[in-house]
């Protein structure tokens, strides 16, 4: 099989890597360097891509652009507020997205990415001296599926095999426990330019199982660099009244300056930022200069709200793995970001065990990826690896439940079937909505999407047969078949990228799962104290339907319960009264059941015509399914 690249496509830089003589191996671009910046410029009608459009970006502000990950797989309305601090132009696409504008051209941020990904591939099949068709590309292990399948996307548009999206994380311990004999528990720490990504793993014996993953997509060095540029700009204002943020060749000199202060402070105790020229006086047109120390100390006054965003995740994946800190054996920092010293004291005292620094931060993550390549194309053997599911996937089932069908943190790949049926009467089609969460009713959850499973023959409730199966793939997409097993029709979703998820989402679905819990366990009792009132009043008005030789006077005490069964359901009765009916109604079918005793063989036979009686025609598609007992 032809050999197969790993790609770290980071939001500032990116790198690519292969297995040479086996070793992972970073290939260098053509300029010479191990990374190559995410940034894509365009200029008098050409495409300039890595290092040379990062240098001309201050000429060309509004052409030229970086960062585009924070926009893979987005909804406009989910990214608006970064688009609109961006130099360049973000609008709203058509379709719900995102387009960048560039002069009268509009791109999408995967036509963007497979840009980048094109001149890696490039230049790395120049250095090799042999075409690359295929790659492993890395993502956060918090992108959700429209982020995933964007970046496959991304790496289609770029004419590549994608074999595999594999989480950044897993791919860094995947390149740090290569060549690890004993078993060992490893937090991996990644703090890049954009996103932030905490992973805690078993690594040892080829196998690398994913215990837990937590993180923030809205973390990392640019947000550092906008502390300094709003704090370099709001002293601006106060001093000559013009905001730099507002010309967008200044707001470019200045994320610059401020990036570039950023990384001297991670060696010195204090820097100088000096801009020349960076605006007009308004009021005499003279040039104004900035120039503004900067100390490591103040840097870290700075950021230090974005800094103490660092310990939620840290704190979640640790719960999640039910680990405490003592039991973590290794942390590995991954990104540019964990160069910061102050990230670095955190990381310490939180985990209370220095970080592992024998690898590169920028480099780990594409070495991985080059390794899981290997294992793809048969160049690695002994390796297994394992990711999991960030939260729980499931099905709406009747009176709006939530019923899981994978947990979270489950290993994936992973295949899960499970058997509903229908709620009601004559249903000849149910309605799935797939949900993603950790809440027990539906409507709190993320709905992922819905389809409809239609046609089937009508059956008294309880009858029909949905077999529901979810399965998540290698890249952590989601597929959703339902089957109704005496017709064996099916139908299926691929979950697209209609609804996205933020890390925001997932933070705030756990937290508020957790928050509402007993609120929740209220609501699923009702929700079941109803469900069962329900089920025994329709088992009840069969038996009282069907037994023809019962007498008004023996039926009666048991249709009135069945009535007010009714009543209560509909008036959404508080739960005692629902279980009391439910009590009364047991008790009034008992007696029925023995004073009509005699005609049981009688009953029988009326069940069939019962059966046949049920109205072909009759078209009832809810989401009134519930799973099979
Ligand atoms: P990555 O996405 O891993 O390439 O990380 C890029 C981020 O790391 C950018 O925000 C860089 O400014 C930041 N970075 C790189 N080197 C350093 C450094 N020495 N100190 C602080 N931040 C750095």
């Amino acid at each position: 099989m032809a050999k197969a690249v790993g790609i770290d496509l980071g939001t500032t830089n990116s790198v690519i890597a292969i297995m040479e003589g086996g070793e992972p191996t970073v290939l260098v671009n053509s300029e010479g360097n191990r990374t190559t910046p995410s940034v894509v410029a365009f200029k008098d009608g050409s495409r300039l891509v890595g290092q040379v459009a990062k240098r001309q970006a201050v000429l060309n502000a509004q052409g030229t652009l970086f960062e585009v990950k924070r926009y893979m797989g987005r909804t406009w309305e989910e990214v608006r507020e970064e688009a609109e601090r961006s130099p360049y132009d973000v609008v709203r696409g058509d379709d719900g997205g995102v387009r960048f504008v560039v002069g009268d051209d509009k791109y999408t941020p995967e036509q963007i990415s497979a840009m980048v990904l094109q001149k890696l591939v490039e230049d790395a099949s120049k250095t090799l001296g042999e075409k690359i068709t295929k790659a492993v590309i890395t993502v956060p292990a918090y992108f959700n599926n429209s982020q995933r399948e964007a970046t496959q996307n991304a790496g289609k548009i770029a004419g590549l095999e994608v074999l595999r999206i594999v989480n950044e994380p897993t791919a860094a311990s995947l390149a740090y426990g290569l060549d690890k004999k004993g078993n060992e528990t490893v937090l991996v720490f990644d703090l890049g330019g954009g996103t932030f990504d905490v992973s805690i793993l078993e690594v040892g014996d080829g196998v690398f199982e994913v215990r837990s993953t937590s993180g923030d997509t809205h973390l990392g060095g640019s947000d550092f660099d906008y502390a300094v540029v709003n704090w370099l700009a709001e002293d601006f204002k106060k001093e000559y009244n013009v905001d730099l943020r507002k010309d967008k060749q200044a707001l470019q000199r200045l994320i610059e300056a401020a990036e570039k202060a950023k990384i001297e402070l991670s060696g010195l105790p204090e820097t100088t930022i000096s801009l020349p020229f960076i605006a007009m006086d308004p009021a005499s047109n003279a040039p104004l200069y900035l120039e503004k120390k900067l100390t490591r100390s103040k840097f870290e006054e700075l950021i230090g709200k974005l800094l103490n965003r660092i310990r939620g995740p840290v704190e979640a994946a640790l719960r999640d793995a039910k680990l405490s800190k003592s039991d973590i054996d290794e942390v590995i920092l991954v990104g540019g970001s964990t160069r910061v010293p102050a990230v670095k004291k955190i990381v310490t005292e939180m985990l209370g065990k220095e970080p592992n620094q024998t690898v590169n931060p920028d480099e780990v993550v594409a070495l991985g990826a080059a390794i899981q390549a290997g294992v793809l194309t048969g160049d690695v053997d002994d390796i297994v690896l394992l990711d999991v599911t960030p939260l729980s996937l499931g099905v709406e089932t009747k009176g709006a439940v939530f019923t899981k069908l994978i947990e979270r943190n489950t290993t994936v790949p992973v295949r899960k079937t499970e058997t509903f049926t229908t709620a009601e009467h004559n249903q000849t089609g149910v309605e799935v909505h797939v949900l993603q969460g950790e809440r027990s009713m539906a409507s709190n959850n993320k709905s992922l999407g819905r389809f409809k499973l239609e046609g089937f023959p009508a059956m008294p409730a309880g009858v029909p047969q949905i077999e529901i199966t979810y399965d998540i793939d290698a890249n952590g997409i989601l597929h959703v078949t339902a089957k109704e097993k005496s017709t064996g029709k099916e139908a299926s979703i691929t979950i697209q990228n209609t609804t996205t998820l933020s890390d925001d989402e997932v933070e705030r679905m756990v937290k508020d799962a957790q928050s509402h819990a007993e609120e929740d366990r209220k609501a699923r009792e009702y929700a079941e104290a109803k469900n069962n009132l329900d089920s025994m009043r329709l088992q009840a008005k069969n038996i009282v339907d069907e037994a023809s030789g019962a007498t008004d006077e023996q039926k009666q005490p048991l249709l009135k319960v069945i009535d007010e069964a009714e009543s209560a359901i509909n008036s959404n009765a508080p739960k005692e009264r629902l279980e009391e009916i439910g009590k009364e109604l047991g008790e009034k079918l008992s007696a029925f059941q023995q004073a009509t005793a005699a005609a049981a063989s009688a009953e029988a036979a009326e069940a069939e015509q019962t059966e046949a009686a049920v109205s072909e025609d009759e078209e009832v598609i809810d989401a009134d399914f519930k799973p099979a007992s």
